[in-house]
């Protein structure tokens, strides 16, 4: 990181009205935003990378584009290309007009005969128009003529000058900024990139974020099932959000609550990665098992939020590495992580602002919510017969059961303010099925 950072007790002692018992989503997304810095572009940031392997990079520098897209004035559509002057040149009244057909020009190749007045060129789309060419009328609204000598004959009133052409540098002008710093790159702008004859991008090292999960119950994948004990589903779930985030993700497994074992788990892994996220043990009691040590590597602090689920959460610092520590159960850990984890870790990607796509749909049901504190409810949304959108909820809410999570397809975000829900009520949502 360049900037020095403010320790995280300074930046709360700035923030008006701080209370790291009942902090509000809005508040605690404002603070994790100013406790960090986004990747700046430097030599030690940035890697070249080949088009083919830039899909989720986010861009180091803002790429201007070498030339004009289209490079050339060119057919929209296959037809006939002439000048627009030959629809004046009709005789007044006439309904008719016909040109003299002077040959073809398919795409990839440049006519370099001259079209006259009187004259058209049959053209395929793509195909460069010759600099006297200015409009193209399709097949479809014209009839062909072999005899005496291939021509057409077209309506006038029917056409307008200039349609059918696609224009050089309407696309983007040579000059102009075609993707800028910090976009994470879609399908879309690898296209862009390659319209442009680029072939390399530079972008910003992947964030490195290692992970663990906390508690005495948790079964590892391929351990045999032992009475009060439950596998462990965080660390896959968290696999998943990251790799989507583009990360590099560093499993470093379950671990037991033991202050020495925790200990050495936020050392070794805040010794090789950017961000250190765990889940587990961020509650009152269990908070006590990592206070006395992280205090004393580093810098703590314990939130409880203003949300449902979710409401436990950790944040702090061990070298430089941040640390977000987010509560155990499984659909509370990925709320947490989609509210405001996922927003810091943009940041420290030095990737733009990307919120989940937000929509209102109306409430299927009524939902039962208290004012003052944010509410996500598991929710799958579907279009009415009227087109509009609607949702309703994925049913029992408790924050351990996954298979909702899995059933819904958005999440609808009831805000601090908001009382009950009543049937019909419009209220947000945010997509889930690209969770990227
Ligand atoms: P905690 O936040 O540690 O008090 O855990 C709250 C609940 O989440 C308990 O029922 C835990 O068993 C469960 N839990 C914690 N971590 C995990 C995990 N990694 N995978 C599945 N369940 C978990
Ligand atoms: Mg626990």
């Amino acid at each position: 990181m360049t900037h020095p950072l403010k320790t995280l007790q300074a930046v709360t002692a700035e923030w008006p009205h701080y209370q790291a018992d009942n902090l509000s989503v809005a508040d605690a997304a404002a603070l994790l935003s100013r406790m960090v810095q986004p990747m700046a572009a430097s030599p030690d940031t940035t890697e070249l990378l080949s088009l083919q392997h830039c899909l989720g990079r986010v861009l180091a520098q803002s790429v201007v584009s070498p030339v004009n897209v289209p490079p050339h004035n060119n057919a929209a559509m296959d037809g006939y290309a002439f000048n627009a002057s030959a629809l004046a040149s009709a005789p007044a009244g006439a309904d008719l007009l016909q040109l003299q057909v002077v040959g073809t020009v398919l795409a990839g190749q440049v006519w370099s005969g001259s079209v006259g007045a009187g004259a058209c060129l049959k053209i395929m789309t793509g195909a460069p128009l010759p600099p006297e060419v200015d409009t193209v009328v399709p097949f479809e609204q014209v009839s062909f003529n072999p005899t005496p000598l291939p021509g057409i004959t077209l309506k006038p009133q029917q056409i307008k000058k200039g349609q059918h052409c696609r224009l050089l540098g309407e696309d983007l002008q040579a000059g102009a900024i075609a993707l800028a710093q910090g976009e994470r790159l879609a399908p879309a702008a690898l296209g862009l990139v390659a319209s442009l004859g680029i072939a390399q991008l530079p972008v910003l090292r992947r964030l490195r974020v290692a992970y663990f999960s906390t508690g005495n119950e948790l079964l590892s994948l391929g351990e045999a099932p032992r009475a009060g004990a439950v596998y462990d589903s965080n660390r896959y779930t968290l696999q998943g959000l990251l790799t989507n985030l583009g990360c590099t993700v560093i499993d470093m497994g379950a671990v037991r609550d033991d202050p020495a074992l925790l200990q050495a788990a936020f050392v070794q892994a805040a010794a090789q990665a950017d961000v250190v996220i765990t889940t587990g043990g961020v509650s009152m009691g269990d908070a006590d098992l990592t206070h006395s040590f992280l205090q004393h590597l580093g810098e703590v602090l314990y939130w409880k939020l203003a949300m449902r689920p979710g409401r436990p959460m950790a944040v702090g610092r061990l070298g430089q590495a941040l640390l977000l520590g987010l509560p155990g159960n499984p659909v509370a850990a990925m709320v947490n992580y989609l509210a405001l984890v996922r927003p810091t870790l943009l940041r420290l990607m030095g990737a733009r602002a990307d919120p989940l796509p937000q929509l209102q749909a109306r409430s299927l049901e009524a939902i039962h919510k208290k004012p003052g504190r944010t509410e996500y409810v598991r929710g799958i949304l579907s279009n009415h017969s009227d087109g509009t959108l609607q949702v309703q909820s994925t049913g029992q809410q408790g924050s351990g059961l996954l298979s909702s999570m899995v059933h819904a397809n958005c999440l609808i975000v009831l805000p601090p303010q908001q009382g009950p829900v009543a049937v019909a009520d419009l209220v947000e949502v945010w997509l889930l099925q690209c969770l990227a």
